[in-house]
């Protein structure tokens, strides 16, 4: 059996930061990357802009020879087979395995496959790499009508990609109205009539019963019966944390693999990193909170003796495909008082509970954003709000 120093399983954004912050500390300790992928760290979410694009070598974090440079050794094409957390060993697919002095679980997740009636059917994808968006766009050469299931963020920026690609596009939602986390219901409207009117079909309010043809999609039926054609489905219909690896080890799963602050696992020198690890009951999901959690676990594996903890970042959102640009904070719900700003440039809707700011949305010009942004997170006063929105009613 081989072993390394630090062993970091998947090759995400989060194993990637994890392994860069080692570097900066421990300059001699062998570092191990392994993933089943076939690329160096990407940007995994630029995926649903490169539909349908040309995908150049910018997609990657850095090129080869950064990985030589800081002898940082990474094994793709490689599957996990099993994960021993006392012993920290690694059983590859092939066989061959490796004993690390401290491990880092960084595998991700998946797309989330709705357990839908006929949801095998060729030409039904979810895109979470760079091979499904390759096998997407294939499909897509060919397609008639494509429909993504799911009006959340990623479901939008795919539906533009797919109709700047000049493919009719329709898109099923089963939330009363788009973007169902970050908008109250009548920008939500808004949104769906700006989308209508660059072209596309919405069906909010409708659940997909059956995906209908033979051996390929031919068509979906919505859940009050009614069936629309469709020759080409994109899901997107959230993701599930990897933790497959782990559920019959010693580690506590829950929804994620658990971890503390500081980001270790319940078993000693086992550290767990992004979109699989869950914090206070939170699985987190974000790019931003990748790249942290990589970097502040790969610090204590690297300085033990100087723990750095995590803190729970307050979300926000933006959205923005061709002339559409949302930016949504906080709470953004129907109840409690809510006030508009309407200007040339851009609409500012304030979300309040009793005299506190609790949300806020910018649509078009948003450069006001950080500090909408500010008076959220500090739950600022409605006189406060005033200061930085004065015409708000
Ligand atoms: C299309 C798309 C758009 C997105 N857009 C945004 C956005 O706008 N903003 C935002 O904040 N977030 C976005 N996200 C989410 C963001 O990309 C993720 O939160 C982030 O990439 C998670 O990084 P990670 O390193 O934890 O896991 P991953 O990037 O999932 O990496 C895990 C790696 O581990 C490998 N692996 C897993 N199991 C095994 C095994 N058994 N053997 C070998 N290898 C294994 C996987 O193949 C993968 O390469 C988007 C995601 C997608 C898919």
């Amino acid at each position: 059996m081989e072993t390394r120093k630090y062993i970091i399983l998947g090759n995400g954004i989060a194993g990637y930061s994890a392994a860069k912050e080692i570097r900066k500390t421990d300059k001699e300790g062998s570092i191990l990357i392994i993933s089943r992928e076939s690329y160096l760290t990407y940007f995994r979410i630029q995926l649903t802009h490169l539909i349908a694009k040309d995908i150049d070598d910018k997609v990657f974090m850095s090129p080869e020879d950064w990985y030589e440079k800081n002898s940082i050794e990474v094994l793709l094409k490689e599957n996990i087979k099993s994960f021993h957390p006392e012993e920290r060993r690694v059983v590859l697919e092939d066989g061959r395995e490796f004993q690390g002095e401290k491990i880092l679980l960084a595998t991700g997740a998946s797309s989330f496959i709705p357990p839908i009636q006929g949801v095998d059917k060729k030409n039904i994808f979810a895109i979470r790499n760079l091979d499904d968006v390759k096998a997407f766009d294939e499909a897509l050469k060919t397609a008639e009508k494509v429909t993504v299931i799911g009006g959340g963020l990623l479901g939008l920026e795919a539906a533009y990609s797919i109709h700047e690609s000049g493919k009719p596009v329709q898109v099923v939602e089963s939330f009363s109205h788009l973007l169902g986390r970050q908008l109250d219901t009548e920008e939500g409207h808004r949104l769906e009539d700006r989308l209508k009117e660059m072209g596309m079909t919405i069906y909010c309010s409708h659940n997909t019963q059956e995906f209908l043809g033979e051996d390929k999609v031919e068509g979906i039926r919505l859940d009050n019966g009614e069936e629309i054609k469709t020759d080409l489905v994109l899901l997107s219909t959230g993701i599930r944390p990897n933790i497959g690896l782990f559920k019959e080890s010693a580690l506590e799963v829950n929804r994620g693999l658990v971890v503390d602050e500081s980001l270790r696992t319940s078993v000693d020198q086992v550290y767990a990193a992004g979109d699989v690890a869950e914090i206070h009951g939170v699985c987190l999901g974000l790019w931003t909170a990748g790249m942290e959690t990589g970097k502040i676990a790969g610090h204590n594996m690297a300085n033990p003796q100087d723990l750095k903890t995590y803190e729970t970042p307050k979300n926000f959102t933006e959205l923005s495909i061709g002339d559409i640009e949302i930016f949504s904070v906080g709470q953004n719900k129907d109840e409690g008082q809510i006030l508009t700003e309407e200007e040339e440039d851009r609409r500012v809707r304030i979300f309040l509970e009793g005299d506190k700011i609790v949300g806020g949305i910018l649509v078009g010009n948003t450069k006001a954003k950080g500090k909408l942004k500010k008076l959220v997170f500090n739950g600022a006063n409605l006189t406060e709000v005033k200061e930085i929105f004065p015409n708000l009613s």
